[in-house]
């Protein structure tokens, strides 16, 4: 039966559009279960009614016309009550409905599953047989299972069949999606999918004309695609740090590679002609990466498509898209990769949405270096239909607008407007301390990783870096940096922000941050080998590290060192003893090291009810608010279909932040915040009133927290936190800070959500 059903499920998903899908579903389902009918029935949600959509064994005239309401028939019943019926004799049932135009009165069993996606009803399945006999448990079974599996497949299918009838003369239908904040921020502009002419999986066979002029052309298309990236790594090179600059060395070396050039080599040998050897390629070598097990390299795969797209379009001499380039770009795609997205001129670029990938994705992080909003992991984007379609993303939700209607466009022209206004004001408070009317301060400090992150926070001002995320360049070379190469990455940064401090958190990868070159093989990598856990397995990999670090800020003297994901206390003992004996070689190798401050960062929860013990060994503690708003829940917020569980404002994340700060508290040790929830205006107060030392964020939302603790008093955020700590739900904590907020006329910066 699993075999039966993967089938059936592969086939469906590979249907080229929504009518396709249907048909194989009541085909392929009527064999399966031996019946004599399947048909599929779509709930019509504006009319409150069941659609007749596809039918293998009813009269096919029905199709389309049969439509009942939520409360008519076996069928509305099924629906109605979101659960099975299995009948011996429907006809004799009260709520039988007779449609003549089937030519259902033959068939005496029936059996109708429910089609639900997310708590939503699509519609119902149902099978029918001539004989009078119930289906057996097994089938009951195998269907309810079909229909949950297929439900996904159909939502997905459905949203595509949607907008693409809507292409075209048809007058835009407006649609809204949801996906994954990767970049904060609203754009709005028009869809731009790079290269959709150049469609790999269209690629008809044909045999070669002539095999000697085919690989000629073929490796000319080669070298002219290398002269593209090669002169798009020219015109990044101003726009990206050096980090990010080598994912195009990646490209190169895949290009030279011999693996592709032999491949499709080999295939026009073997007689087909150019194009056709070249999907062929691609595709196989796409499923060798897709099949690996680490996700980074599973990632992999969209750049290998990505460079057979560009390897087609100059097969078949594409016109360049650049031509058909809009103003306002948002560039739209299933799997983006940065040489795409490097193709738009950045003057152009308006944002960035793509089916696949995370917040933590290369074109997500890029995007955020570049300051453009994009909306990552999209699962119903219907990439082709949004060529040429009014779109706006909102980075901050994860919300993409397909063709908005008026007011939602007025709606978020408003938003963008204020938000420039925002920006404008917000400037002057420039330099300014973040005190409230009465007197009580916190440091706000910046988080940052990438180079092109340190002159905006520079501009700014702030009281230091909070958090630097080293893994970056980690993660995007494919060797581990030595240790020179490091300790000139680092110097960048505490140089940048001398004679403030500079908090260089160790490496942490593992989890979302998987390293292409040093794979882990983990089943469930956020409970596996990540942050200190391995770089403790690995003193070789943290020394070179911890001994950059502090070559780095030899005269300078503002290093703060910190580690991720401890657990246990003899984590932070041994790092910490790591650093002491790192400064004490340097010091035998007569370089002047200073000893660094050393603190841990507060993301599990096993460092929450030990942050006491943690805090009498370190010098100080950060809250890791994401890491640990995801361990306490148990939600993956890269993951789009738990990502709306996710909540900082849930009362078990601010009960146990608090916790940690009364621990620090208690034994003098000072605590500060660097997860998103830092950089949230309305959280601020709160963090402020449980006594943390600092807040660390990313620099566009500093002046706005700073903007709301110049502006509450100490006195009303502590009586804001006493109510929201006595909240029972995320929602009751969100209606306090809003009305708090509004009472100071500030209602406005809580609207922009996260990062
Ligand atoms: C966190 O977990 O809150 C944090 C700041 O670390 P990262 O987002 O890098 O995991
Ligand atoms: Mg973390």
């Amino acid at each position: 039966m699993l075999e039966t059903l993967h089938r059936i499920v592969q086939a469906v998903n590979g249907a080229s559009d929504f009518e396709e899908a249907l048909e194989l579903i009541v085909e392929r389902v009527a064999e399966a279960t031996s019946a004599d009918v399947c048909s599929v029935y779509l709930l019509e949600p504006e009319a409150a009614q069941l659609r007749l959509v596809a039918t293998q064994g009813l009269y096919s005239e029905a199709v389309g016309r049969v439509r009942l309401a939520l409360d008519e028939g076996l069928v509305g019943l099924v629906a109605q009550r979101e659960e099975s019926i299995n009948l011996e004799n429907a006809d004799r049932h009260p709520r039988f409905r007779y449609f003549p135009e089937t030519g259902e009165e033959r068939f005496h069993s029936f059996l109708g599953v429910p089609i639900i996606h997310y708590q939503s009803r699509l519609g119902v399945l149902v099978v029918q047989r001539r004989v009078g006999d119930r289906f057996n448990d097994a089938e009951v079974a195998f269907l309810v299972t079909m229909a949950a599996q297929l439900a996904g497949v159909m939502a997905h299918a459905r949203v595509r069949g949607d907008l693409a009838a809507a292409v075209g003369d048809l007058p835009g239908q407006a649609l809204g999606l949801t996906g994954i904040g990767g970049s904060s921020g609203v754009a709005m502009g028009e869809g731009f999918v790079v290269s959709h002419h150049a469609d790999l999986d269209g690629v008809p066979d044909r045999p070669a004309q002539s095999p000697t002029r085919e690989i000629a052309e073929f490796r000319a298309a080669v070298d002219g695609v290398r002269a593209d990236l090669e002169l798009l790594a020219e015109r990044m090179r101003d726009q990206l740090p050096d980090g990010e600059q080598l994912l195009f060395d990646v490209y190169l070396r895949m290009l030279d590679g011999d693996s592709l050039t032999r491949g499709v080599c080999e295939r026009i040998e073997d007689g087909h002609w150019a194009p056709f050897a070249l999907r062929r390629t691609i595709a196989e070598q796409v499923r060798r990466f897709e099949a690996m097990e680490d996700a980074y390299l599973r990632e992999r795969a969209s750049d290998v498509r990505d460079m057979g797209r560009r390897l087609l379009a100059r097969l078949l001499s594409v016109e360049s898209d650049q031509a058909r380039l809009p103003e306002q770009a948002i560039l739209v795609g299933e799997e983006l990769s940065a040489s795409q997205l490097a193709e738009i001129p950045p003057e152009r670029l308006a944002g960035v949405v793509s089916a696949g990938g995370s917040a933590n994705s290369h074109i997500a992080i890029l995007a955020r270096a570049l300051g453009v909003p994009a909306v990552m992991g999209v699962r119903e984007l219907p990439v082709h239909g949004l060529h040429g379609r009014a779109l706006i993303l909102d980075g901050y939700r994860g919300r993409v607008e397909v063709d908005p209607a008026e007011p939602l466009r007025a709606e978020y022209a408003r938003l963008q407007r204020e938000e420039a206004e925002l920006t404008a004001e917000l400037s002057e408070l420039t330099g300014l301390p973040a005190r409230t009317p009465d007197g009580a301060e916190i440091q706000l400090y910046v988080n940052t990783g990438l180079a092109a992150e340190i002159n905006p926070a520079l501009e700014i001002g702030c009281d230091g870096v909070g958090l630097h995320r080293t893994e970056f360049p980690f993660m995007m070379g494919d060797r581990f940096p030595g240790e020179e190469e490091q300790a000139v990455l680092y110097r960048e940064v505490l140089a940048a922000f001398a004679p403030l401090p500079v908090t260089l958190r160790t490496l942490d990868v593992g989890g979302d941050k998987p390293l292409p070159y040093f794979p882990t093989h983990d089943e469930n990598p956020f409970l596996g080998w990540r942050g200190v856990r391995m770089t403790l397995d690995h003193p070789e990999i943290f020394l070179t590290q911890l001994r950059a670090m502090l070559r780095a800020s030899v005269g300078l003297d503002n290093l703060r060192l910190m580690f991720p994901m401890v657990t246990r206390l003899e984590e932070a003992e041994q790092a910490k003893a790591l650093v002491m004996r790192a400064c004490e070689e340097l010091a035998e190798e007569g370089v002047a090291v200073t000893r660094p401050l050393i603190g841990a960062m507060v993301e599990v929860p096993a460092a929450v009810y030990q942050a006491e013990s943690l805090a009498r060994r370190l010098d100080f503690l950060s809250v890791g608010s994401n890491d640990l708003a995801q361990y306490l829940l148990a939600v993956d917020r890269n993951n789009s279909r738990v990502a709306s569980l996710y909540d900082e404002l849930h009362p078990a994340v601010l009960r146990a932040v608090n916790e940690v700060a009364q621990a620090g508290q208690r034994v003098g040790c000072p605590v500060s915040v660097c997860g998103s929830m830092a950089g949230e205006p309305g959280v601020a107060p709160l963090l402020l009133a449980m006594g943390m030392e600092g807040l660390s964020m990313s620099s566009g939302r500093l002046l706005r927290v700073k903007w709301v603790l110049r502006t509450l008093s100490a006195a009303e955020c502590r009586s804001l936190l006493d109510e929201a700590l006595a909240c029972e739900t995320p929602e009751a904590v969100k209606a306090l800070i809003t009305v708090a907020l509004e009472r100071h006329g500030l209602g406005g910066l809580i609207r922009a959500g996260r990062h």
